[in-house]
């Protein structure tokens, strides 16, 4: 069948473009000196450029179409033909003006947006804002997927999501989250996290990292941990992941946190069947997905009493100034306290949600109902103001927060509750499977539960779409009364409601 070699060879060099374009954007943020930035902003968009012209050519056309015609393929042949067709076809929808239209406009908008911020004036941003937004509609329209355009931009991330369905599992989830955090409010039992804000020295806290994402698995023979501004997971190849951290001295969450989340990514790029190596099925198959590893790890992991179990006497062998005295019971505690803010990557578990709900639902009626893009920061306010009881003092505070909207990237947001949701799925249908679990992970012994992420999740890579993949576990759709249960369980505990 040589049609189909011929297909995912094509596939198989417009990675490689990826990879090194990942290589070129990699080196950017961890090395690179300030002063090369305009030279390898034109190295990226001519790979990019590379890159759409190798997918929309007539070449890979014909390679799909021949591919089409063999009857019998199998499962993972199937896949192959499934996501080369998925990309050619979003693709050459698109004109190449509007491309570079797009490609553009988020150039000078992240520039924009990133001076708006810190003049902390909105006004400055909406023009662009406006621009990026007309594009991605005409985009949107083009692409034509869904019954509405925001369906067009969600699969970009989350293929087979539509914001009906998405708006459905939110909606339960607003009115369960904001019942639980009026609860936690109430109590008079709430975490202290000021010993998290003493002094770390960079150095003990990288040497930490090290030797926890060493216990957790990743695998430093094809994978590396460096600093960045912004924690990433980067793939240069099947079988060379990079990750990175940052550190904050007066914060110690930053770098365990950051670490252990890109560790979570990482650990699934690493773990893609080799069968599917070289191909386009070598890729997370979304970014819900892809989210719910990272936080798997972090949060459900790296926030529990077990986990501390075994890490807590190591780290204060590395801090002994600040822990040697401190309760480990407090520790835990401080990791978990709650409180509404303003930020949203500063948000814990409950709340992070609903930030994420009012970004979806702000996006929803920008690309749904057409609101004007002068109302979305009183609406933002307002939302804030419904959701979690606070009202932003500015913008930068406010709508101005995120990096995402500046670079065209509508239809993110929701992957990330996604991936809190199908994360206490998975764990819950793990811990089933995984008699002692639990005593497992208060010894350091995560190899079991990696092995089940292994076979349910990452050697798949891409085969299946999310639905499926979750439905293969146990028949069951996503559903949010998992990721409820184990937040009411863990926190009703902790504020001794
Ligand atoms: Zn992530």
């Amino acid at each position: 069948m040589t049609q189909i070699k011929d297909l995912k060879k094509r596939f198989s060099n417009i990675k490689k473009i990826d990879f090194i374009n990942n290589l070129l954007r990699w080196d950017q943020q961890v090395y690179m000196p300030e002063g090369a930035n305009k030279g390898r902003a034109e190295l990226i968009a001519f790979m990019n450029s590379l890159k759409h012209k190798k997918l929309v050519s007539e070449k890979t056309g014909r390679l799909i179409k021949k591919a089409e015609q063999v009857s019998n393929l199998n499962l993972i042949e199937t896949a192959i033909l499934r996501e080369a067709k998925r990309a050619y076809s979003k693709a050459i929808k698109i004109p190449i003006d509007l491309v570079k239209k797009i490609a553009k406009s988020v150039t000078i908008g992240h520039k924009i947006w990133e001076h708006a911020r810190e003049k902390n004036n909105f006004s400055l941003f909406q023009p662009i804002l406006q621009q990026i937004i007309e594009l991605k509609k005409q985009y949107a329209e083009l692409i034509d997927l869904g019954s509405s355009p925001y369906d067009s931009l969600i699969d970009d991330y989350e293929p087979g999501a539509t914001s009906a369905w998405i708006q459905s599992l939110f909606d339960e989830l607003k009115l369960q989250l904001i019942s639980i955090l009026k609860k936690i409010l109430k109590s008079n039992n709430g975490p202290d996290d000021a010993i998290l804000h003493r002094y770390y020295p960079s150095e003990k806290q990288w040497q930490f990292s090290i030797e926890l994402i060493e216990k957790l698995n990743f695998d430093f023979n094809i994978g590396r941990q460096d600093k960045s501004v912004h924690p990433f997971t980067m793939p240069l190849s099947e079988t060379d992941i990079r990750i990175t951290t940052r550190i904050r001295e007066y914060y110690l969450p930053a770098c365990i946190f950051g670490t252990i989340h890109e560790c979570g990514h990482a650990l699934y790029n690493m773990g893609f069947m080799e069968e599917i190596h070289s191909t386009n099925l070598a890729e997370v198959t979304s970014l819900g997905i892809h989210e719910s590893q990272s936080r798997l790890w972090e949060t459900i992991i790296g926030k529990s009493q077990e986990f501390w179990n075994y890490f807590y006497p190591l780290l204060q062998s590395y801090f002994p100034k600040n822990l040697q005295k401190f309760p480990q019971e407090k520790f835990y505690r401080a990791l978990n306290k709650v409180e509404p803010s303003l930020i949203r990557v500063e948000a814990d578990e409950i709340t992070y949600p609903l930030h994420i709900i009012i970004r979806f639902e702000i996006e929803k009626m920008i690309f749904e109902d057409h609101v004007q893009v002068g109302e979305l920061p009183s609406i933002w306010n307002e939302k804030m103001n419904d959701l979690l009881g606070i009202n932003p003092p500015d913008d930068a505070l406010g709508i101005l927060q995120d990096v995402h909207w500046s670079g065209g990237a509508f239809g993110y947001f929701p992957s990330y509750t996604l991936g809190n949701l199908y994360a206490a799925q998975i764990f819950s249908y793990a811990k089933e499977q995984i008699p002692n679990l639990h005593d497992e992970i208060s010894q350091g012994e995560f190899s079991h539960l990696l092995k089940y992420l292994r076979d349910h999740i990452h050697q798949y890579g891409a085969i299946y779409y999310p639905h499926d993949l979750i439905k293969r576990i146990n028949g069951d759709a996503l559903n949010i009364k998992y990721f409820i249960t184990y937040l009411k369980e863990k926190y009703y505990r902790i504020f001794k409601i």
